[in-house]
C-alpha cells in the first residue's frame, strides 16, 4: 500500500510517499512560497535526481496539483497511475480536546477541525487547506487526520489544568493541550526498541530540540506531562519563541511600550527566544559560532536554553518518580553535540554516565550517548513524523478494509 503524507503549512507543503509494505520512502518534496513570489517545488525521489521547478503557485490546491504531477512524471515520478496512492495521512496541529488519536477524516472531523481554528489559528487554516485541496483532487481514498496533540490526550488533569478562574476553561477550552505528539511518540517507541524493554515499563524523557522545541515525560508509553501548553509557546525557549514567562510581563510590556495584545503575541512568538536573547539568529549553528568567538549574548542565549533543559529533566524525573532513558531528537538534538553535552553533564546524580566520545561523533543517526554501565541511557533518535504518520494511516486504512 503507498501512502502520502501531507504536512500542510501556511506557505509550504512537504510530502513524502511511502511504500507501507516494507515501510521504504520512495519520495519526498517541499512547494514553498505558495501565495508568494519566487513559488517553487522541489522533488526528490529517493535515489534518484532532485529537481526544482520554480512555478506560480497561488494557493494549495495548484500546490497539491503540482506534487501529484511529480510524483507521475515519467523520469522523477515514483507511480505509474494516482490510483496506486491508497490513502493520504495529513498531519493536523491540533485537534483540541475531541482527538486523542488519529482519525478518517469525515465531514463531522473537518467541522471540528474549523472549531479548533481558534486555538491554533495560524497552523490548523493552513492544515485544513492541504486537507481539502487533496480531497478534491484524490476524492475516492481515505484520508486520515494525525494530531500533534493526540499523544499528549492521555495528560491528567492536574497537568494540563492551568490555575485560572475554572470557567475559562469551560467556556475557552483554555488548558494545556501539548505539541510535537507525534514526534514524541516515534522517539519514546524507538528508544524502548534500542533498549530492548517494553515501552510499558519505561520513564522516559523526550527532548524535542528543533526551532520548537517542547520535552515530554512518557510514563509506561503515556505522555503524562509535556513543556507545551495551550499553544506552542509555553515552555522551553526555541528559536524565536520565548517559552516560559512571567505572565505580568505581558501587560506591563502592553503598558510601557503601548503595545496592542497582537503586538505583545508577535513579541513573544517570533522576536524571542535565541533570536531576542542573542540578537543574532534563531539558528543554533549560528549561536555556537558566535560563542565560540567569545560573544557573550551567544553564550547567555545558549546558557538559558541548557539550563532551562535542565530544570525540565529535573522536574520530570521527579513527577515520574524516577528516569530510565532521555531522548534527543529533531535539528538541535540530533545534531548539536555541545548542547547535548552541555545538558548532560550535571545530571550524574540522576544516573546518567554520558559518553562524550560516542557524542563527539554521532549526528542525526541513532546512538546511544551514555556509557554501558550508565543507569540511566541517554540516546539520540532522529525523529520521523511522516512514517509515524503513514504507519497510523495505513492502520486505520487497514481495518477500514476489515
Ligand atoms: P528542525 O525544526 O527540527 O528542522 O530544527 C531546526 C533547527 O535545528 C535549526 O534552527 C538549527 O538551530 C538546528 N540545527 C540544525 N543543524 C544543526 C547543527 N548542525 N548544529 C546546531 N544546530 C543545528
Amino acid at each position: 500500500m503507498k501512502v502520502l503524507v501531507i504536512n500542510s503549512g501556511s506557505s509550504s507543503i512537504k510530502y513524502q510517499v511511502f511504500d507501507m509494505k516494507d515501510e521504504t520512502l520512495l519520495a519526498k518534496g517541499l512547494v514553498e512560497r505558495i501565495g508568494i513570489e519566487g513559488s517553487k517545488i522541489t522533488h526528490t525521489p529517493i535515489g534518484g535526481e532532485k529537481i526544482t521547478k520554480e512555478v506560480s503557485i497561488p494557493d494549495h490546491k495548484v500546490g497539491i496539483k503540482l506534487l501529484i504531477e511529480a510524483l507521475l512524471d515519467d523520469e522523477h515520478g515514483v507511480i505509474k497511475d494516482l490510483s496506486e496512492i491508497k490513502a493520504v495521512g495529513h498531519r493536523v496541529v491540533h485537534g483540541g480536546e475531541k482527538f486523542s488519536g488519529s482519525v478518517l477524516i469525515t465531514d463531522e472531523v473537518m467541522v471540528a477541525l474549523r472549531e479548533n481554528i481558534e486555538l491554533a489559528p495560524l497552523h490548523n487554516p493552513p492544515n485544513i487547506w492541504g486537507i481539502e485541496a487533496c480531497q478534491e483532487l484524490m476524492p475516492n481514498i481515505p484520508h486520515i487526520g494525525v494530531f500533534d496533540t493526540a499523544f499528549h490526550a492521555t495528560l491528567p488533569d492536574y497537568a494540563y489544568m492551568y490555575a485560572l478562574p475554572y470557567e475559562y476553561y469551560e467556556k475557552y477550552k483554555i488548558r494545556r493541550y501539548g505539541f510535537h505528539g507525534t514526534s514524541h511518540r516515534y522517539v519514546s517507541q524507538r528508544a524502548a526498541e534500542i533498549i530492548g524493554k517494553s515501552i510499558e515499563e519505561l520513564k522516559i524523557i523526550t527532548l524535542h530540540m528543533g526551532n520548537g522545541v517542547s520535552f515530554a515525560a512518557v510514563k509506561n508509553g503515556k505522555s503524562i506531562e509535556t513543556t507545551m501548553g495551550f499553544t506552542p509557546l509555553e515552555g522551553m525557549v526555541m528559536g524565536t519563541r520565548s517559552g516560559d514567562i512571567d505572565p505580568a510581563i505581558v501587560t506591563y510590556l502592553m503598558d510601557k511600550e503601548n503595545l496592542t495584545s497582537k503586538e505583545v503575541y508577535n513579541i513573544l512568538n517570533k522576536k524571542s527566544g535565541l533570536l531576542g536573547l542573542s540578537g543574532i539568529s534563531n539558528d543554533m549553528r549560528d549561536i555556537q559560532k558566535e560563542k565560540a568567538k567569545g560573544n557573550s549574548r551567544a553564550r547567555i542565549a545558549i546558557e538559558v536554553f541548557v539550563h532551562r533543559a535542565k530544570k525540565y529533566i529535573g522536574a520530570y524525573a521527579a513527577i515520574m518518580g524516577g528516569l530510565d532513558a532521555l531522548v534527543f531528537t529533531a535539528g538541535i538534538g540530533e545534531n548539536d553535540e555541545l548542547i547535548r553535552r552541555d545538558v548532560c553533564h550535571g545530571l550524574e546524580f540522576l544516573g546518567i554516565e554520558f559518553n562524550d566520545d560516542v557524542n563527539n561523533r554521532v549526528r542525526a543517526e541513532e546512538a546511544i550517548l551514555s556509557k554501558p554501565s550508565s543507569r540511566v541511557k541517554v540516546l539520540l533518535v532522529p525523529t520521523n513524523e511522516e512514517l509515524m504518520i503513514a504507519r497510523d494511516t495505513k492502520e486505520i486504512v487497514d481495518r477500514l478494509d476489515k
